[in-house]
């Protein structure tokens, strides 16, 4: 569930960086355009910083929150101290908002440091800015606007985190479902093509299940899918991610291998489901398609293949893997 995690700090950290790029490039142009080359200067470092994690979380697929941390955090102290000597106290204003894009896109303990870090730098400064009793007025609603956004965010990265985990993974197995085998595709395209990685699909499919399912019941045709997303992931032990796709039919998603690793993984789960099932009541099989991404080929074309390459395993009998 670590990974499922990652994809939801993943997703806010993208969208808050899609979204302060569109709010801050006016105020880079404005401020330059008035001849604040510092200001404006700072606010251009900044949106360069959340451009890298934009890119780096499409096409890399992984967020440097230390490039937040230890270069977004200082740069956007630093902006708001000089703006705070050059615009006054209204500045302050912006000290919201910035708490609570902290505590989004920072881990937790991180996110209270630079909280704790913009409040120690600037308070100060503030405070020779206006009246004491204003002052007093501002600091309190800026310890109580601290206080309840840990709160807050921490309910709602929970609900997101358990509302991710509800949407993307086949309650009987615990493995993927369909709707994260959608969206992993997709960037796992667009990485292999990057890093001139193989991509491959094992698309696996249980023999004879609907028989299975007559003759022992639906119930025991529900352990033996349980039983199946147990070895799948006993047996994955290279890098890999099965995702269970329909009723009997199981994925497996390979970014790292070539296809002779491939074919041997898919020899492996074969063999090991045998071997499991020979403590069952009834004979149970399985049949296995592998497909290696080609160039211009989309992921439904892909995942055409491997299909096809399932159902000529079937065809040739069952028990089997047809690669390539
Ligand atoms: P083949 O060897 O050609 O794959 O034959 P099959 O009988 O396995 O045919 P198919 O794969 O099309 O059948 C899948 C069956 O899986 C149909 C459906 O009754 C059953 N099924 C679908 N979802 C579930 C489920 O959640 N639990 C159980 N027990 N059965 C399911
Ligand atoms: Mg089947």
């Amino acid at each position: 569930m670590r990974q499922n995690s990652q994809d939801v700090i993943h997703q806010n950290a993208l969208k808050i960086a899609l979204v302060t790029i569109v709010f801050v490039v006016p105020f880079v142009i404005n401020f330059a355009l008035s001849k604040q080359w510092f200001l404006s200067g700072c606010l251009l470092l900044i949106v360069m910083m959340f451009c890298f994690h934009a890119w780096s979380i499409i096409v890399k697929r992984r967020y440097y929150f230390l490039v937040t941390l230890l270069g977004l955090t200082p740069g956007v102290i630093i902006y708001l101290s000089y703006a705070l000597q050059y615009q006054g106290f209204s500045c302050v204003l912006w000290f919201y908002p910035v708490i609570f894009l902290f505590y989004y896109i920072l881990p937790e303990r991180f996110a209270w440091l630079a909280n704790m870090l913009l409040l120690i730098v600037l308070l100060p400064q503030a405070y020779y800015l206006i009246e004491a009793d204003i002052f007093l007025r501002v600091f309190c609603t800026l310890l109580l606007f601290s206080g309840t956004i840990i709160i807050f965010v921490r309910i709602v990265k929970k609900q997101q985190n358990e509302l991710y985990r509800l949407s993307v993974l086949d309650p009987l197995t615990g493995l993927y479902n369909r709707v994260l085998l959608n969206q992993r595709l997709e960037s796992s395209i667009t990485h292999s093509r990057t890093h001139n990685n193989d991509l491959i699909l094992l698309s696996i499919d249980i023999d004879h299940f609907k028989r299975l399912n007559s003759t022992f019941g639906h119930l025991r045709g529900d352990a033996i899918l349980r039983d199946m997303g147990v070895m799948l992931k006993k047996n994955i032990t290279i890098e890999g991610q099965a995702f269970r796709i329909g009723g009997d039919e199981f994925l497996i998603l390979l970014e790292r291998h070539n296809k002779q690793e491939a074919n041997d993984l898919a020899e492996l789960i074969r063999c090991a489901f045998i071997k499991q099932a020979s403590s069952y009541e009834y004979q149970v099989t399985i049949s296995i398609g592998i497909a290696c991404l080609e160039e211009n080929e989309n992921a439904k074309i892909l995942m055409h293949r491997s299909d096809k390459n399932l159902y000529k395993a079937k065809h040739s009998g069952r028990n089997q893997v047809v690669t390539f």
